[in-house]
């Protein structure tokens, strides 16, 4: 059996190519550059480049995108008034705060402070709402990438069993929502570190989704052969990025696999730069806007 290699990077270099131009017919009809503006505190060196990848997408694609970097040592309270500020900012489409923020700032507040029409991570409890209602107005990158994957590639969703490993609310709990979503139409089992031998539920799984955060986790032994297998991990070992997919021993035995780089990563950026595109277009009146081909995709997908 030929197994699937599902190539993130390839697809997020097509929708990336597909929201270039879609940016370029918002500016030649309204004059809006969708603008990102990227918040970094600390000096995380991870975050860093993580923030470094998605400017370089944005200017690639044609948008603006903006740094607002601070020490690791700025108060919650300073950090709140620029979100305000940005919030206030008429040609600011899209914030973005990378986490992890420094200890001594609630990540939490300061989300929920982030304007749910700038929102384009996805993560203010509005537009989970509104996710989760299957009427969604940002999707979270990460599963909104994965989604994206599994549809170009030909993978259906419809009356398999899902199985998801990891219930952060970044990654493992919007994935299982999206994967359950009427129109997705999955099975799904949400498992997490409290679940009692995780091979028994994920060999019966034809699409797993490995988000838990450790590398190589997910073996050979744990795989349903043929299945479908999503690896969200990024993890480094030794100077390797590896995901939390044993990708050598289990990549031979399964129907297709994402791999680690190359994989869900350029999905995740890809799909931050549909949203910003999509903030960008929401401030403008609905007959300025000269609609291209992705104004239909604002689904699950
Ligand atoms: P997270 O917040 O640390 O969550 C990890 C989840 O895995 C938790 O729900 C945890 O369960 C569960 N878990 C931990 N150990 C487990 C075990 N032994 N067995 C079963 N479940 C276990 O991580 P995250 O933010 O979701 O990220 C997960 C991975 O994806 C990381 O490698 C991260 O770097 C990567 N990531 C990649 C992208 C991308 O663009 N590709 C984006 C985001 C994250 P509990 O809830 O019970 O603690």
């Amino acid at each position: 059996m030929t197994t699937l290699i599902i190539n993130g990077k390839q697809i997020a270099e097509q929708l990336r190519a597909d929201l270039a131009g879609a940016a370029r017919s918002l500016k030649d009809s309204t004059g809006v550059v969708p603008h990102l503006a990227a918040v970094l505190v600390g000096d995380d060196p991870a975050s860093a480049v993580y923030v470094r990848n998605k400017q370089i997408a944005c200017h690639k694609a044609g948008f603006k995108s903006t740094l607002h970097r601070f020490p690791a040592t700025t108060s919650q309270a300073e950090l709140l008034e620029l979100v305000h500020s940005l919030n206030a900012a008429a040609d600011v489409h899209g914030i973005l705060v990378q986490l992890p923020l420094p200890k001594g700032i609630d990540a939490t507040t300061v989300l929920d402070t982030v304007d749910p029409a700038k929102d384009v991570d996805g993560f203010h409890p509005e537009n989970v709402g509104l996710m989760q209602q299957g009427r969604p107005r940002f999707l979270p990158c990460t599963p909104a990438g994965v989604m994206h994957m599994l549809r170009v590639s030909g993978i259906t969703t419809s009356g398999k069993h899902a199985v998801v490993i990891g219930r952060s609310d970044i990654v493992g709990k919007p994935m299982a929502a999206l994967l359950a979503q009427k129109g997705a139409d999955a099975t799904v089992t949400l498992c997490h570190s409290r679940t009692p031998d995780i091979a028994v539920f994920s060999r019966q799984a034809d699409i797993l989704v490995a988000a838990v955060g450790i590398p190589l986790y997910v073996k050979a032994h744990m795989v349903k052969p043929g299945a479908v297998i999503i690896d969200v991990g990024i993890n480094r070992l030794g100077d390797r990025l590896v995901g939390d997919v044993d990708y050598a021993q289990v990549a031979p035995v399964v129907g297709a696999i994402s791999p680690v780089p190359g994989g869900v990563g350029p999905m995740t950026i890809a799909k931050l730069l549909k949203n910003t595109l999509q903030a960008a277009r929401a401030t403008q009146p609905i007959e300025t806007l000269n609609i291209g081909p992705l104004a239909e995709t604002h689904r699950g997908d």
